[in-house]
């Protein structure tokens, strides 16, 4: 009997899946310093973000046979080291980005309106300032038609670009991988209309973007910078949903304080879980604590497809 440990557990769906299979899975969580004993006894174990299986965990349990990571980052998983000492490793990776796409919209709309601001002072203010605070939101904009840049045209890249053309905005896109195709955009879920799309240099997007959207893997250096930010548009609008280390946060507060940045969305920090005080109290940052997957909808594919290509690696 094939047994799992879902150590930061699983959806309902992907479970029954499993079990229906004939597999038996454990969805209490144990603590990082108790796994090498606890998985002694699976013959798999599931992680999201928070559980590390590094080299010395694999190392002390030869009877691990997989690892399988519901989301798409494996940075908390020793995936080379596991699969050359014979771990399969899986992960999910188009599960969520449909919903990290559409966090990203919550954090333009946010911004381009002001909501950011308006949810924190109009519970303190509302009642004696509500005309003071009115003017101050006076001057929000509309998407359509501006131009959204997406650097890291991979999944969610392509997700947040097919939203943005939804909505009528220009969307270009920069890639590491120059990227010619077609968008499909799906209504009511029988019409369905290709945008061609092609990606552009780094530097067109920073220069025409009036916003820009963050998709790429963690980056040993920041892609957007000072630099960047001197090039951009006056009033561009930052959104980061991809993970902490692609921005220079002290840079985008200083662009933030002299207007050049108009506002940010932010999902993900540098120093997760205890981010800068200065990025968490910023007027003009709209704040998500790293939710882009974080959907029903999301967590329920992540469990199924996770529930599938564990049920696949053991019944082939
Ligand atoms: P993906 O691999 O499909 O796409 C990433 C793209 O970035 C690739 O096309 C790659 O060529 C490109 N790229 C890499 N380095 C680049 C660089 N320096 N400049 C430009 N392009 C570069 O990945 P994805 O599924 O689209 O995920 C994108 C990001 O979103 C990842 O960092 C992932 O961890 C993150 N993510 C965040 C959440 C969340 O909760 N906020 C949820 C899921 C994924």
């Amino acid at each position: 009997m094939i047994k799992i440990l879902a150590n930061d557990g699983i959806d309902p769906v992907g479970k029954a899946l499993l079990e229906q299979a004939g597999f038996v899975v454990d969805t209490e969580t144990v603590p990082q310093d108790k796994l090498v004993e606890a998985l002694k006894n699976y013959d798999a174990i599931t992680v999201r973000s928070a559980t590390k299986v590094r080299k010395e965990l694999i190392d002390q349990v030869p009877n691990l046979k997989l690892i399988g990571r519901g989301g798409v980052g494996m940075d908390n998983i020793d995936v080379e080291y596991a699969r050359e000492k014979g771990v399969a490793v899986v992960n999910t990776p188009a599960a969520s980005s449909l919903s990290v796409a559409e966090l990203v919209f919550a954090h333009l709309f946010t911004g381009a309106r002001f909501l950011q601001d308006a949810n924190r002072k109009m519970p303190v203010d509302g009642d004696t300032q509500f005309n003071t605070l009115k003017k101050a939101y006076a001057k929000g904009i509309e998407l359509k038609g501006k131009t959204l840049g997406v650097i890291g045209f991979g999944r969610i890249g392509r997700e947040t670009a097919a939203m943005g053309l939804r909505l009528g905005m220009n969307v270009i896109g920069y890639d590491l991988y120059p990227f010619t195709g077609h968008i499909s955009l799906t209504f009511q879920d029988d019409i369905s209309v290709d945008i061609p799309v092609k990606t552009v240099s780094f530097e067109e997007v920073i220069a025409e973007s009036d916003f820009i959207s963050l998709h790429t893997p963690f980056a040993a250096e920041p892609i957007l910078g000072a630099k960047e930010f001197d090039q951009m548009k006056p009033g561009v609008g930052i959104v980061n949903c991809s993970r902490g280390g692609t921005i220079d946060e002290q840079a985008l507060i200083n662009a933030l304080d002299s207007g050049k940045v108009a506002f940010a969305g932010l999902d993900v920090f540098d120093n997760e879980p205890t981010p800068l005080a200065a990025i968490l109290q910023h007027p003009k940052i709209s704040l998500t604590p790293h939710i882009g997957a974080s959907t029903n909808e999301a967590q329920e594919r992540i469990g199924s497809e996770l529930a599938s290509l564990i049920i696949a690696h053991f019944t082939k």
